[in-house]
């Protein structure tokens, strides 16, 4: 092959196969193959022909294509699924957002006397009140808010976290290396599986600054162990004049269904049993945006907005805006707009319902199995909530991966492939149903 039978860039550009193609990643992609193929006619090796090299770049594309983000269908059953997008925010809260987003707007202006204003005062007042907290802080997300909270009461000091605590949860987030950066010195306590109010109190010293509890979001310890309750720590930490400080990982309100909320109370009754500084995530149980929400007293609030670090961790006017819509959509009750909630509140026999509905609108009918799901987002380990799932027949891994082919998650359970409807969006079942049809045909 000759540099001359190497196709020419404007007549790849024009194929038909590329006609919504974005051109200039398209022009991108060529230029590397042909180049490829330049060096190797340089070295005198075989080249691609003009064919195999289409094909190439088609496939490259492809492979651009694929990585964009797009909608997928939530068929794992797992309704805060990190790696699916955690929370769903409901379109009608997305609306009630769209003109403060696409607008400008007082985000750090005072309209009363024309002055700057704060961009998180009108977030804390909603989430005062919904949260019965003194004050409250936006950042991030939660792991912000982790080092925010140790670098602007804990550095230069020790800090006591108990070992059954030391947690590592996805995406390589660990307390002890958090810990580390943010320039505290982690004080290990207790044992895996037990620590005792008195490891707290024995570890105590005058470098001492903080008592640090850590919810064990993605496990559990289960038979011989022990834990400090919340409130026993802080009335040690108050007793010895220092900080305590709670990382719930996933903060909710009211009730959960499935007695999910046993031994994990809502947000509320966590801080009115007197612990001093709490956060968690907004985009897990709360069902809102990723963000990072802190809740405590008065003065501990102020002291962290003082931080020059949160400037490096605040959110903008796309999050505070969602999150407020949340939280006017708790305080108001409309709790059909929080995706999440009414995912987990759904009984079987709802799910049952659509089972059938989805069976009825297939060519073929898939079996309906009971079965059980995790809420999922690093939130209550191994406590499983009832489930309905669609078996799909035939080889699990092949059905695994030609419904990811069409954009729907599943899961493979005793070698069978299932669609678990609790996580199914109600806009989606249209959608499931032409892709079961297709992909079963
Ligand atoms: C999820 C979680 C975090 C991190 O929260 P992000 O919002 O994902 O940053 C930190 N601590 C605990 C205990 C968690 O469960």
């Amino acid at each position: 092959m000759d540099f001359k039978n190497l196709p020419q860039i404007d007549r790849i550009l024009n194929l038909e196969c590329f006609k919504d193609a974005l051109k200039p990643i398209l022009s991108q992609i060529s230029r590397v193959v042909l180049n490829e193929q330049r060096e190797l006619i340089k070295l005198g090796e075989t080249a691609l022909n003009q064919e195999q090299i289409i094909e190439k770049i088609a496939s490259e594309y492809n492979a651009y294509k694929i990585s964009q983000l797009t909608p997928i269908i939530n068929a794992t059953g797992v309704s805060i699924h990190t790696n699916l997008g955690r929370s769903v925010i409901d379109e009608r809260i997305y609306e009630r957002a769209k003109d403060i987003i696409c607008s400008y707007s007082n985000l750090e202006y005072n309209l009363e006397n024309g002055s700057r204003g704060n961009r998180y005062d009108y977030a804390a007042k909603l989430l005062r009140t919904l949260f019965g907290s003194e004050d409250a802080l936006i950042v991030n997300n939660n792991a912000s808010a982790v080092f925010l909270v140790l670098n602007t009461f804990a550095k230069g000091g020790e800090t006591i976290v108990s070992r059954g605590e030391l947690v590592e949860i996805g995406g390589n987030f660990r307390i002890p290396e958090v810990m580390n950066a943010s320039g505290t010195v982690l004080k290990e306590i207790g044992t895996t599986n037990k620590t005792r109010l008195s490891d707290y109190e024995n570890a105590i010293n005058e470098n001492t600054k903080m008592l640090l509890k850590v919810h064990r979001s993605n496990f559990d310890i289960v038979g011989f162990s022990d834990s400090v309750e919340a409130s026993e720590i802080s009335d040690l930490a108050r007793q010895n004049n220092l900080l305590d400080y709670y990382d719930l990982g996933s903060g909710y309100v009211g009730e959960l269904p499935y007695n999910l909320g046993k031994d994990e109370p809502a947000v509320d009754k966590i801080l009115q049993s007197g612990v001093s500084l709490i956060s968690f995530s907004g985009d897990k149980l709360l069902g809102s945006v990723q963000c990072g929400i802190i809740l405590g007293k008065k003065e501990l609030i102020a002291r962290l907005r003082k931080n020059q670090l949160l400037r490096m961790l605040r959110v903008d006017k796309v999050i505070i805006s969602l999150l407020c819509e949340s939280a006017k959509a708790y305080i108001n009750k409309e709790f059909s707009l929080i995706t999440t909630l009414n995912e987990l509140y759904k009984s079987t026999n709802e799910l049952e319902i659509l089972a059938n509905l989805i069976n009825e609108n297939l060519a073929e009918p898939l079996e309906i199995l009971t079965t059980q799901t995790f809420v999922g987002g690093g939130t209550m380990p191994n406590k499983k909530i009832p489930s309905i799932a669609l078996v799909v027949k035939g080889n699990a891994k092949k059905n695994e991966q030609n419904f990811r082919a069409e954009g729907v998650i599943g899961r493979i359970e005793n070698d069978k492939f299932l669609l678990d409807l609790r996580s199914v969006l109600q806009k989606d079942v249209k959608k499931l149903i032409n892709i079961i049809n297709k992909v079963s045909k």
